[in-house]
């Protein structure tokens, strides 16, 4: 039996048109910039579709579709996720690639913007189906992957498991180890000390240099909402209970839970490992994932997909800062009531920097064999966000805008006055 393409091909287009509609935003604020150049950076560089077989255990072939794009190479080789999700399209593959260039501009690590994507459920295939297809994807990107070319990572649906699987192929290929080919591989074959808890832990040290420009320095002052339990939510969640800030609610894709005398986030995790999701945590009431985000709390931290945040709910939102985990989460017509509300909005592209930030160190020691321990990469990582968010809360103040359009500002100009002085080719 053969199954066609399980074709998710969503109409809307709506986190690319957001990474668009931001990047129009930041560059009405740079004159300065060569109006070609402004084009140039628009546009995705290499774009790759492919679709190809897995065979499941019961015999059938399944077709799928993957994608990879690298959106821009003026700084150095390509950095970005993966991701497995039914949700994966082009556009929004576009748009992850895109956010990815400012990142790495804004926080000063020398790479481009990629992404890349498999349009499946992860949950719905055997542990063998998802190597087979993590193996043949990566088969099919080796023209588009190396060192020095484009370094792959987890996102939304991947983990190190997936990273090792992806390393052990392309060294199969090429012959002998190469273990700088991926980044949040497992440290075994090495990954960084740090790595896993990076994004999470990152997005608390963004959250507390938030706070502190508006004078909350008590962490037991401070409820937390976090929608998405995975990497990067789990972290954050573990990262600020360790803390004593107060995290009031998290959820996944099943659902949320609510407790507004505080979660235990240990216990949770405990029963998200037995029971597959947060859902049903004793000590919690239920709260759906759209009423988790209109909770009462001080901080809102997304943490699982793009256009949660829109127009049509961002008038309930009684958060005061919203520190992006997820990439893409607010749509510019929701930054617009926000920012007219007062809201401190911290946006992805800095907030959620810490995993690549953790992601180059892993590189860098890959191409030195030469590892770090734990203080070192944590130390380094908070010096480099910090360092980022004070650049960013400068532009802010210096042209009067939000926190969004100054982390565009700097990061799109880098990459202009970059790609200025490399000149055109030919
Ligand atoms: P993950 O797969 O580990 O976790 C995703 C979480 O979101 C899970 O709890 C899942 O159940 C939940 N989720 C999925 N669909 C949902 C839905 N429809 N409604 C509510 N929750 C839903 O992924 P992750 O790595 O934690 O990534 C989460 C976000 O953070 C993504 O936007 C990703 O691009 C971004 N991000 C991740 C990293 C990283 O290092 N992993 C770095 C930067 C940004």
């Amino acid at each position: 039996m053969v199954v066609a393409l399980p074709h998710a091909i969503r109409d809307d287009l709506d986190a690319y048109k957001t990474a668009l509609a931001q990047y129009d935003r930041a560059a009405k604020h740079l004159s300065d910039v060569d109006d070609g150049v402004l084009m140039f950076m628009k546009y995705p560089r290499r774009e790759f579709t492919v679709n190809f077989p897995v065979r499941r255990d019961n015999g059938t072939m399944e077709m799928f579709t993957g994608y990879r794009v690298h959106h821009n190479t003026a700084l150095g080789p390509t950095k970005g996720g993966l991701r497995f999700s039914l949700g994966v399209t082009l556009d929004e593959v576009r748009a992850l690639a895109m956010w990815m260039t400012w990142k790495c501009a804004l926080v000063n690590i020398p790479y481009g913007g990629a992404k890349g994507g498999v349009v499946v459920d992860p949950r719905t295939l055997s542990q063998r189906e998802l190597e087979n297809l993590t193996r043949r994807y990566a088969t099919e990107l080796v023209p588009l992957i190396s060192p020095q070319m484009d370094i792959p990572a987890p996102d939304m649906g991947t983990n190190p498991q997936v990273m090792a699987w992806i390393m052990d192929t392309y060294s199969m290929t090429v012959g002998y180890s190469v273990p700088a080919i991926v980044t949040g591989k497992p440290i075994g074959i090495g990954g960084s000390h740090g790595r896993t808890q990076a994004t999470g832990r990152g997005v608390i040290v963004i959250m507390e240099a938030a706070l502190a420009k508006h004078n909350l320095t008590n962490p037991a002052d401070i409820r937390i909402a976090i929608q998405g339990f995975g990497n990067v939510g789990s972290n954050a969640a573990l990262y600020a209970e360790e803390l004593g800030y107060k995290v009031v609610a998290v959820s996944d894709v099943e659902g949320g839970i609510y407790n507004p005398n505080g979660l235990d986030i240990k216990g949770v995790i405990n029963h998200m490992h037995n029971t597959g999701t947060a859902v049903g945590y004793l000590d919690a009431e239920p709260v759906g994932n759209s009423a988790l985000l209109e909770l009462p709390c001080d901080v809102l931290i997304p943490a699982a997909l793009e256009g949660q945040i829109t127009e049509k709910n961002a008038e309930e939102i009684q958060a005061k800062f919203i520190i992006e985990g997820a990439n893409g989460p607010t749509t510019p017509e929701a930054d617009d009531i926000l920012n007219e509300r007062g809201v401190f909005i911290v946006p992805d592209i800095l907030a959620n920097a810490g995993g690549v930030i953790v992601s180059y160190f892993e590189w860098v020691q890959d191409l030195q064999a030469f590892f770090w321990d734990e203080t070192e990469v944590f130390n380094r990582l908070v010096r480099i966000m910090g360092d980022a968010f004070e650049r960013t809360y400068a532009t802010a103040t210096d042209k009067q805008v939000d926190m969004r359009t100054a982390a565009q500002i700097t990061a799109i100009k880098r990459v202009a006055d970059v790609i200025t002085t490399r000149g055109f080719y030919p």
